[in-house]
């Protein structure tokens, strides 16, 4: 994977618009993120009125135009949800390691829960040849997103909700099962995966000792600095302290579960 040297921009809003009641999706112009970005790095963002930078994934890019996908968490997702076209974003990216590409051989499986989604539609574009199967588990049906995007990407999209009103009642988790059961035992698996811990505790166990499935986690840590100095992200992993924003955001699920 490639990792580009980062480089604090000022861009402008070009779009941004309201998917869901509490999620957005914001776009701006920059050749040179769009051109160095890889799937599952972020860019640090410097939203008005707060003090620290707040990480986003890159959610996908088309030509030029650079996109995050996000939701209103607290202070600063709220001041971000109110600009408008034209406003001034201080950013600084590509930041981080992202996926690696096993994509040569074997299924690949992207498993978001929630806004997990939101690095796995770049890494989408990234498989398209593939066919690859995107799992999409959500709370309920208005809180299902991207499951569109992922189709025009060539994927096969499942939906696991917990009340039953999308897709499959239960987890995206239980969908990832069910498949392991229909596959042969000896098929290789890139599993790439965005989500809640809890999402990651369980599927960890549906992996269990399956030496066939490949998988990479995209962990979500508070983050200082997001370059590495500060170590305000640092995560204990098998193998040794590692920096979220640095050594991360994606780690092979065998060194930090
Ligand atoms: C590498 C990375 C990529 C991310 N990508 C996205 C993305 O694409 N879209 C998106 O919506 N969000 C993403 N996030 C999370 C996003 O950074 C936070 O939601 C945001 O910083 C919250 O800022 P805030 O000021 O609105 O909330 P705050 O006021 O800072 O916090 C509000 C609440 O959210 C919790 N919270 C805030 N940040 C985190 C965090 N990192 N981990 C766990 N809990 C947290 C706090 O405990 C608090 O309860 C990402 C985080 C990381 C580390």
């Amino acid at each position: 994977m490639k990792v580009s040297t980062p480089k604090e921009l000022t861009v402008r809003v070009k779009k941004i618009n309201k998917i869901k009641t509490d999620i957005f999706l914001l776009s701006f112009d920059s050749v040179y993120i769009s051109k160095n970005s890889s799937p599952g790095q972020f860019l640090h963002i410097k939203i008005i009125k707060t003090i620290l930078r707040r990480p986003f994934s890159i959610h996908c890019v088309k030509g030029k135009t650079v996109f995050i996908l996000f939701r209103i968490r607290g202070r600063g997702t709220q001041i971000l949800s109110d600009y408008k076209k034209g406003d001034e974003l201080n950013i600084i990216g590509p930041l981080g390691r992202g996926f690696c590409l096993n994509s040569k051989s074997g299924k690949n499986i992207l498993l978001a829960g929630g806004l997990g989604v939101a690095p796995l539609v770049f890494l989408a574009d990234r498989l398209k040849q593939t066919k690859p199967i995107a799992i999409l588990g959500a709370k309920d049906k208005n809180d299902t997103i991207c499951a569109d995007e992922f189709r025009k990407r060539g994927c096969r999209v499942y939906i696991a909700t917990e009340d039953g009103s999308k897709g499959r009642k239960g987890t995206a988790v239980d969908i990832l099962k069910s498949l392991f059961n229909k596959f042969n035992k000896s098929d290789k698996i890139n599993l790439y995966t965005c989500g809640p811990e809890g999402m990651f505790k369980g599927m960890k166990k549906a992996i269990g000792k399956n030496k066939n499935v490949n998988c990479q986690v995209s962990f979500e840590q508070f983050m200082g600095c997001g370059l590495g100095s500060c170590c305000g992200c640092t995560i204990e992993t098998k193998n040794g302290y590692k920096k979220v924003c640095k050594d991360g955001p994606v780690f092979n699920m065998n060194d930090v579960l």
